[in-house]
C-alpha cells in the first residue's frame, strides 16, 4: 500500500471512530467474536475482589499472569492459550498449560481461555472481568474510545439512556481500576518475591542443617567444582 493510501485509510478510520463516538449506540449481539480473538485481558483488583467474594477465584488462577511491560509498568492479565495448545484442546484436561511462557505478542488475537467454543458460551459469564463488561468501549481518562470498530453490536439501535450511562460508568471504572492495580502490582510483586526468596532460603538452611556430614562434604565439593569451572 502506498503512503497516500495509508494516510487516507488512517483518516477514514479516525473519521469512523469519531462518528461512532459522537453517536454511540450499542447492543451486544452475542456473536462472541470478541471472545474468540480477545488476546490477553487486563485484570483489576475489582475482578479479584469479586472472584474472592463469589468464591470462584480458583477457576481463574491457572490463567493469571503478571506481565511486565517494556516501560517497566506491570499488568495482571488473563492469558490465552497459544494456538498450539488450542489445537490439542488441552485446556480442560490440563489448565497448567496456561502457564506456558508463550510471548504475549503471539497471543494478541487468541481465544479467551474461558470461552467454550463447542457450547458457544462464556464459562464465567456471571463473573466475567470488568474489561469484558465494558467492551468495546474504553475510557482513557479524558475520552471514550471504541476499541473494536468491527464489533457488530456498535450502531445497534435500542440502547436506553440508562444503559448508555451504565456502560460509560463501567468504562470509567475500568480506567480507574487499571490505574489502581498498576500502582499496587509492582509493590505487591516486590513484597511477594522477597517473601518467596526468604522462604526458599529458610528451606535451604533447614535442609542443610538436617544433612549428614558426608552429604555436606559432597555438596561442598560440587560447589567448589562449579566455581572452578566458571569462566573468569
Ligand atoms: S461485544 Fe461485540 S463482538 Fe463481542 S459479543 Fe458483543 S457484539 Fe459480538
Ligand atoms: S471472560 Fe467470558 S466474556 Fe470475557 S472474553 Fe472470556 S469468554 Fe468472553
Amino acid at each position: 500500500m502506498s503512503e497516500t493510501e495509508n494516510d487516507s485509510k488512517n483518516e477514514n478510520e479516525e473519521e469512523s471512530q469519531e462518528k461512532k463516538r459522537k453517536k454511540f449506540t450499542f447492543k451486544c449481539t452475542r456473536c462472541d467474536a470478541c471472545c474468540l480473538e480477545r488476546g490477553p485481558i487486563p485484570i483489576t483488583l475489582w475482578d479479584l475482589e469479586m472472584w474472592a467474594r463469589n468464591e470462584v477465584l480458583a477457576n481463574f488462577l491457572p490463567y493469571l499472569e503478571i506481565y511486565a511491560q517494556p516501560s517497566g509498568s506491570m499488568d495482571l492479565i488473563l492469558k490465552p492459550l497459544s494456538s498450539k495448545d488450542k489445537e490439542q484442546d488441552q485446556i480442560n484436561q490440563d489448565p497448567t498449560k496456561a502457564l506456558q511462557k508463550t510471548p504475549l505478542e503471539e497471543l494478541l488475537n487468541e481465544k479467551c481461555p474461558l470461552y467454550n467454543k463447542e457450547q458457544k458460551k462464556c464459562l464465567v459469564y456471571e463473573n466475567r472481568p470488568l474489561s469484558c463488561r465494558t467492551y468495546p468501549l474504553e475510557f482513557d481518562g479524558k475520552n471514550f474510545k471504541i476499541v473494536d470498530l468491527d464489533c457488530p453490536g456498535i450502531g445497534e439501535e435500542g440502547m436506553t439512556k440508562e444503559e448508555l450511562k451504565e456502560m460509560r460508568e463501567t468504562a470509567k471504572r475500568m480506567n480507574y481500576e487499571l490505574t489502581r492495580i498498576r500502582i499496587a502490582l509492582p509493590v505487591l510483586h516486590q513484597i511477594i518475591s522477597r517473601n518467596v526468596m526468604m522462604d526458599l532460603m529458610r528451606q535451604n538452611i533447614e535442609a542443610m542443617s538436617q544433612m549428614s556430614e558426608e552429604d555436606r562434604k559432597k555438596l561442598d565439593e560440587i560447589f567448589k567444582k562449579a566455581q572452578k569451572e566458571q569462566p573468569t
